[in-house]
């Protein structure tokens, strides 16, 4: 499988081993050109949305990424990446690419909370160690959307169609095996 990581800022170094580490094929996606290299699965990493989002923009890359998402391509999105999808992002008139119908809360969980590790229920699966970075919440989803994980009876990943988002980060689990089905 060829996963293209979007590589224009935050943690894809991480995600890129992660799928690394499943035997897949990653390569970093940087400009346009990249995509020309055929992907089955784009990988969004975690790191500062507002960023990641004007750099898309900037480099071109905005666009033609929105394009394959709305025409089916799978994605597979963590924390800013999650962000950069959702249709509603809370109390901000942003939107990136909106392709995910759902609202986020950015920066959820305050100051003292703003990242912190847990193990939880991950798509069935009990025990897997979920870390949360400046996490944002996911605080509404349209039907249709499932729910795979909550924490404190918030969905914290879901799956619609084939994109799967996380607010909290499992490329840093190091359980690879819980995800081959994604
Ligand atoms: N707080 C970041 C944002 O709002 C997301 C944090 C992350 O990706 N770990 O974009």
């Amino acid at each position: 499988m060829k996963v293209g990581v979007l590589a224009v800022q935050g943690a894809f170094a991480e995600m890129k081993a992660f799928w690394r580490a499943q035997g897949a094929e990653a390569f970093e996606i940087r400009q346009p050109p990249d995509l020309e290299r055929g992907l089955d699965l784009l990988a969004l990493p975690g790191g500062e949305s507002t960023v990641q989002g004007k750099l898309l923009a900037d480099l071109g890359l905005f666009a033609p990424l929105k394009a394959r998402i709305e025409d089916g391509l799978p994605v597979f999105a963590v924390c800013a990446g999650l962000i950069l999808l959702a249709e509603n992002i809370e109390g901000d008139g942003t939107v990136w690419f909106g392709s995910l119908p759902v609202t986020v809360k950015r920066n959820a969980y305050g100051r003292q909370l703003g990242s912190f590790a847990t193990q939880g229920v991950f798509d069935g699966r009990p025990g897997v160690p979920m870390t949360f970075i400046r996490a944002p919440a996911i605080t509404a989803v349209a039907p249709g959307v499932e729910v795979l994980s909550t924490f404190d009876g918030a969905p914290t990943a879901v799956r619609w169609r084939g994109i799967t988002a996380f607010t909290w980060h499992p490329e840093l689990a190091h359980r690879p095996a819980v995800f081959t089905a994604i």
